[in-house]
């Protein structure tokens, strides 16, 4: 049988009555399994009955039917779908075939969980309380390129949210220390508007860059209206946890993700 799963709720800047963000916790990990305990991403090379198990549990836990889990398979994309209930009423096939190619979710429904599943890379649970819009994406160095954190705004706004009510949590990713990365990655976001100032550094020992992704991402946030206020961060780094979260830098990428849920209960 499956233990309880451990969820660990995200800090929002305010108190919001009925929405949960949370990461889930890897639970206990076993060194030579890149998917233990808990994984409920189903395209990273994990036994697919061991991510239904997950998924089915998570589902238990949060009180909720399996098919209001829903999450997308992500392909570093500034794609953002709704989900709303045809999508829900749809064969898993089908759901799956609409979801393919997708980064970020947006929902007005209660009681559908939304996720996105990460091994380094941002990932933002967003939430308008007095609209009822929850949202959640996923943003690795090319989604915040793509700006998909803003774009997720304009999708919440296309359902009746207002960028100065948002209030957005980002839970654990790779921290500036230990993303180190290629110049093309900062001329990337460079290119994309991104302030050099604020987004990278370079380490005078190596001669490497480093990028801040959480803050990039709080930038795009802002300037799509965001309130800087109402902007968190765990401040957890996946690489400097391996026994809480996956890394992909730690483990390669054939390894589990942290899945990062958002859910409105009324
Ligand atoms: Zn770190």
């Amino acid at each position: 049988m499956m233990p309880s799963l451990k969820i660990d709720c995200l800090p929002m800047a305010e108190p919001l009555g009925g929405i949960e963000a949370f990461n889930v916790l890897r639970g206990h990990v076993d060194p030579a399994d890149p998917y233990s305990e808990v994984n409920l991403c189903d395209y990273v090379g994990d036994d697919p009955l061991h991510v239904v198990q997950c998924r089915l549990q998570l589902c238990k836990q949060l009180h909720i039917d399996p098919q209001c889990l829903v999450m997308p398979r992500q392909r570093h994309t500034s794609q953002v779908r709704l989900v709303d209930a045809r999508l829900l009423a749809l064969s898993s096939h089908e759901r799956a075939s609409e979801l393919d190619g997708v980064d970020a979710l947006v929902t007005c429904l209660t009681g559908v969980c939304l996720g996105v599943n990460t091994a380094d890379c941002v990932n933002i649970a967003l939430c308008d309380p007095a609209a009822g819009v929850v949202a959640v994406a996923h943003a690795g160095w090319r989604g915040t390129v793509a700006r998909i954190a803003s774009r997720t705004v304009a999708a919440m706004q296309a359902v009746g949210a207002q960028p100065g009510r948002i209030v957005a949590t980002m839970g654990a990713c790779i921290c500036q220390d230990c993303f180190e990365v290629g110049d093309e990655v900062v001329e990337a976001l460079t290119g994309a508007g991104y302030d050099e100032r604020y987004v990278a550094v370079r380490n005078t020992r190596t001669g490497k860059m480093h990028v801040d992704l959480p803050t990039a991402n709080k930038i795009d946030l802002v300037e799509a209206g965001v309130h800087p206020r109402h902007i968190t961060w765990n401040g957890e780094c996946t690489r400097c946890n391996p026994n809480l979260y996956f890394s992909a830098r730690r483990l390669g990428i054939a390894s589990g993700r942290t899945f990062t849920g958002i859910i409105r209960r009324h």
